[in-house]
C-alpha cells in the first residue's frame, strides 16, 4: 500500500493560550485530492497556517516519510510543500507574470523556470494572456489562478488551498476546480480548504470535516455527500 504524502498526527495549534485544533489527524495520499470542509471559525485556516509552520504546533506532521518538526518554514518550499493563502495576496501593482516569477525556488535554473511557466501558462491560458498586465486588475477568478499558478511555479508535490472559492462567480469555480484535476493529474497532490462544501466534495476524492478544532467525519467524499448528518449541517439539504 502507498505512504501517505501528508501524515498529520494529533496536531494541536492555536493562539496564545486559546488552543483552536484539538489533536486533529489526517492523511494525504500522492496525487490524491482531499477537502478539509467545515464551518466559520472551525480552524480550517489555522490547519493550513500550522502546516505551513506560520504557527507553533504540537504534534507529529510527517511529508514525505520525514518528520517536519524541525525544518524551519522556508524549508517548506524546497521539501515541496505549497499554500496557496486565503484571499489570494498577490501584488497588485506587479503583473501577472512578475507574480508568478515570486513563486519561484531561488536557485532554479532559466530553463526550468520557463518550463514551469509554460505549464502555468498552460493550465492558465487566461494567464498567459494577461502575463503583462497588472494582477490587481484581473478578476477574482484570474487572481486566485494567479495564486495558485505562482504556488506551481515552486513545482511542489503538495499544493495547500485556502478558500479558493471565496468570493467567486459559479463558474469561477467551476474552471478552479477543473484546474485542480488537472494539476493532480500531473502527479500534484491538493488539500483544499473550503467552506463551500458543495463545491469541495464535488472535486475531492476524500474529505475531512473539521468542526471546532476536532475532525468529526471523514470518508469519500461521494460518501459524505450522501451523509444526512453532512447534507443538513453544510448542504443545505
Ligand atoms: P474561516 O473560514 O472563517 O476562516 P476557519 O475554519 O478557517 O474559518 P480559523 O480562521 O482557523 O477558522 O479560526 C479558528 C479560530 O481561531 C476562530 O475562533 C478564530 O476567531 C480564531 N483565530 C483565527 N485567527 C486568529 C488570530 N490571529 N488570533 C486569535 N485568534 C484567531
Amino acid at each position: 500500500m502507498t505512504a501517505p504524502l501528508l501524515c498529520v498526527q494529533a496536531l494541536q495549534a492555536g493562539y496564545g493560550e486559546m488552543i483552536v485544533l484539538k489533536e486533529v489527524s489526517l492523511e494525504v495520499y500522492p496525487a490524491e485530492i482531499v477537502a478539509l470542509v467545515g464551518s466559520n471559525g472551525a480552524g480550517k485556516t489555522t490547519l493550513l497556517r500550522a502546516l505551513s509552520h506560520l504557527l507553533p504546533w504540537q504534534g507529529n506532521v510527517i511529508f514525505d516519510g520525514q518528520s517536519l518538526q524541525d525544518v524551519p518554514t522556508h524549508r517548506l518550499l524546497t521539501r515541496g510543500m505549497v499554500q496557496v493563502p486565503e484571499g489570494r495576496q498577490l501584488f497588485d501593482r506587479m503583473s501577472v507574470e512578475e507574480n508568478l516569477l515570486l513563486g519561484t525556488l531561488p536557485d532554479i535554473s532559466r530553463p526550468r523556470l520557463q518550463q514551469h511557466l509554460e505549464q502555468c501558462y498552460q493550465l492558465f491560458p487566461v494567464l498567459a494572456e494577461r502575463r503583462r498586465q497588472l494582477a490587481g486588475n484581473l478578476s477574482g477568478g484570474e487572481q486566485q489562478m494567479c495564486a495558485v499558478a505562482r504556488a506551481l511555479m515552486s513545482g511542489p508535490r503538495l499544493v495547500m488551498i485556502d478558500e479558493m472559492s471565496l468570493g467567486l462567480a459559479p463558474v469561477a469555480v467551476d474552471r478552479l476546480l477543473d484546474t485542480l484535476q488537472a494539476i493532480r493529474t500531473q502527479g500534484i497532490t491538493v488539500l483544499l480548504v473550503e467552506q463551500d462544501v458543495h463545491a469541495a466534495l464535488h472535486v475531492a476524492d476524500r474529505a475531512y470535516v473539521l468542526e471546532s478544532g476536532h475532525i468529526v467525519r471523514t470518508g469519500s467524499a461521494a460518501a459524505l455527500a450522501d451523509d444526512p448528518e453532512v447534507q443538513r449541517a453544510y448542504l443545505g439539504l
